[in-house]
């Protein structure tokens, strides 16, 4: 692998053109997009858009198209998880998301009190649920990653994993995850914050029951988007929601004082939607319309795998924690290392972004619209350079920041 096979792969990319729509950040190679999505003038179009009907139109603004913004934003998400528009509600954040999605799965196994989740989950996951458990008397196995399945028994109502681990980027088997909680009996809530945009994904084929996921990272909403949750229309009928919100109900306008449900997904609305941050999400997913995932997967696994091949060339010294094989990997690859934050933040100060988690783990996002494989290149050249002559080891690049 050298930068002239990395030049040929670009030559090649059947996504190249998308990158235009995108403003990096300066010179710099921006490889945290796995934590906050680059910029697109179509974001500031959409903000300034919604902002000048504000101005124009104060609250005749809502019958002028905000009341449909966020349905018209699920109906761009749709498609990135094979979902039907009934099925999607792009609302409230992840965290809320997953509490509503739980919770939810609780209610659909009645006869059922545990919920099952992994040691490694993503905090917000982990606290979440030990809120639930307290709520409702449900009581939480924890159980490692890689074997959540003998966790499973005649108790399990509810199975909570992240498709792809934040942490080491190791990816589980949605398909035959799925199937195994079923055939225990429970329902599955998958966290596709690190998949969607940068995987191909079918909800729908795989028979997820529930899901949930972040609009922030490959999704390129801005910070604190709104994020996502998917319900199955196989459970539509049965679909219980704990936050009833107004927008929640099936006509929030008739101001009724009795609670019924909106249709599907829809009912997991809740207060009045966030318009400006609808509407830059909604302008941030326009550059995945009729968008081939499969094209999105393969470019995500060469810009994951030549990374991987020229860290092992180049930094013989660090270790690759993420899976080798690019169907056991989402978008991020994550490196070993004693000075991680020390390297990161070397790494910024020459132009290259990623992030570090603690204690010593670097790690790297290849979102597919706009990094390319000379960029990969370019980043592990400074990567190697850092390490052979240790300019990361200078009292700068050793103090601590508030967000790492
Ligand atoms: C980023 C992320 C979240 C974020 O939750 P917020 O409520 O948006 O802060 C949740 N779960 C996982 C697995 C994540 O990676």
């Amino acid at each position: 692998m050298d930068r002239d096979r990395c030049t040929e792969l670009d030559a090649d990319d059947p996504l190249a053109d998308r990158r235009a729509r995108f403003r990096l950040p300066g010179e710099r190679i921006y490889l945290d997009g796995n934590s906050l999505g680059a910029f697109q003038d179509a974001v500031l179009e959409a903000v300034l858009g919604a902002a000048g009907t504000w101005r124009r139109d104060a609250i005749a603004g809502w019958n002028a198209g905000w009341v449909e913004l966020p349905s018209a934003a699920a109906g761009r998400l749709a498609p990135l998880i094979g979902a039907h528009l009934s099925e999607v509600a792009v609302v409230d954040s992840t965290s809320a998301n997953l509490f509503k999605a739980v919770v939810a799965g609780l209610a659909l196994r009645p006869q059922r009190r545990r919920i099952v989740v992994a040691e490694e989950e993503f905090p917000t996951d982990r606290y979440v649920v030990s809120g639930i458990a307290e709520l409702t008397a449900a009581e939480i196995a924890v159980a490692p990653r890689a074997s959540v399945e003998d966790a499973l028994d005649p108790h399990t109502a509810v199975v909570l994993l992240s498709h792809v681990d934040y942490r080491t980027g190791d990816r589980l088997e949605l398909e035959e995850v799925t199937a195994r909680v079923h055939a225990a009996g429970a329902v599955i809530v998958w966290d596709l914050s690190h998949s969607v945009g940068a995987l191909a994904l079918d909800l729908p084929r795989a028979d997820v029951d529930l899901a949930v996921g972040c609009s922030y990272k490959f999704l390129n909403g801005g910070p604190g988007a709104p994020a996502w949750i998917y319900a199955s229309r196989t459970h539509h009928d049965e679909l219980a929601t704990a936050l009833r919100g107004w927008f929640g109900h099936a006509e929030p306008f008739e101001f009724a004082p009795d609670y019924v449900p909106a249709p599907g997904a829809q009912r997991f609305h809740n207060g009045t939607p966030p318009i400006l941050s609808l509407a830059a999400l909604h302008g941030a997913l326009e550059v995945f319309e009729s968008l081939d995932l499969r094209a999105l997967e393969a470019k995500t696994a060469s810009l994951t795998d030549v990374f991987i091949r020229l860290v092992d060339q180049r930094c013989p010294d660090v270790e690759v924690v993420t899976p080798r094989d690019p169907a056991r990997r989402g978008a991020q690859v994550s490196l070993r290392h004693e000075h991680a934050h020390a390297l990161i933040r070397a790494l910024a100060a020459r132009g290259v972004i990623g992030d570090h988690r603690p204690p010593d783990l670097l790690r790297f996002g290849f979102a597919p619209l706009y990094v390319r494989h000379v960029d990969v290149y370019n980043a592990v050249e400074v990567l190697a350079d850092l390490l052979e002559t240790d300019a990361w080891d200078r009292p700068e690049f050793h103090a601590r920041e508030r967000v790492p």
